[in-house]
């Protein structure tokens, strides 16, 4: 299976900065077969990097979009508007549970609608620090992937990328702390037990489960050694070029 690791730039960079390091990152990046790079600028930088981007090299995601196509939602940009421009989009990030108060049945609809427009949903799930401390994790974890893969048709699940990002280990979460392989492993060990099921062993298997919180390029290779651990979904530390691009490197040399 491949390797992922996708770059999430939250509210940062201008379109001018967000094209100039993307034209400093593909420059150098050699053409990965079994390491798929993706960048998730905002939604304003998407179209003009989609003409930039060497898609051979990298692929270009979304950190949001609305489920409904068109219609009276102000302010929305839509997944079918997305469509052609990015590969891959966020859904469920706890910064759209928590500030945007998105439920489950939302981020549902999203990664239906994500799957209909022919985008991957790289869809995030995690327990807060309280939940963990009274032993509600196992609940969440099930809550958060069966509520976000309910509106998916079967055939179509395996299009779908879970992300396990426990979210006191995010480094905006206030006294954020890195999470131990171990922690990692039991969670995506049960991610794929749901799965297996639920849906079936297949799909248990060959979902790609990323992990996300407090990466960089000096915790990257433990964490992608994480039994069960496809890739990296990284915040803070893909603002910066030459951490991101060392990132990469490390997948490169876990791989082989
Ligand atoms: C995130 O918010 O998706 C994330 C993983 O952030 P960070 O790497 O900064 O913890």
């Amino acid at each position: 299976m491949k390797s992922y690791i996708v770059g999430n730039w939250k509210l940062n960079f201008t379109v001018g900065e967000a094209s100039i390091y993307l034209h400093k990152l593909q420059k150098n990046l050699p053409n990965y077969r079994d390491i798929e790079v993706i960048i998730a600028p905002s939604t304003i930088a998407l179209q003009p990097l989609s003409l930039q981007i060497d898609r051979h090299k990298m692929k270009l995601g979304a950190q949001n979009a609305f489920y409904r196509d068109y219609g009276a939602f102000t302010g929305e940009t839509a997944f079918s508007q997305l469509r052609g421009i990015v590969d891959y989009c966020i859904v469920g990030h706890s910064e759209r549970r928590y500030i945007f108060r998105e439920d489950d049945k939302m981020v549902a609809k999203k990664v239906a609608a994500a799957v209909r427009n022919k985008i991957t949903p790289i869809l995030c799930i995690g327990e807060t620090e309280s939940e963990r401390a009274f032993g509600e994790t196992a609940d969440v974890i099930r809550d958060q992937l069966i509520g976000g893969l309910s509106e998916v048709a079967d055939d179509d699940l395996e299009k779908v990328i879970i992300a396990y990002e426990p979210i006191w280990a995010i480094s905006s979460t206030k006294s954020a702390k890195l999470a131990s392989p171990d922690e990692i492993a039991e969670v995506v060990s049960l991610i794929r037990k749901i799965l297996g099921d639920t849906y079936g062993k297949k799909l248990a298997e060959e979902v790609p489960i990323l992990f996300g919180g407090s990466v960089n390029s000096s915790n990257a290779g433990a964490y992608l050694t994480v039994p069960g651990v496809n890739g990296l979904l990284v915040g803070g530390a893909s603002l910066i070029l030459s951490e991101f691009t060392d990132i990469i490197e490390v997948a490169k040399r876990v791989k082989s």
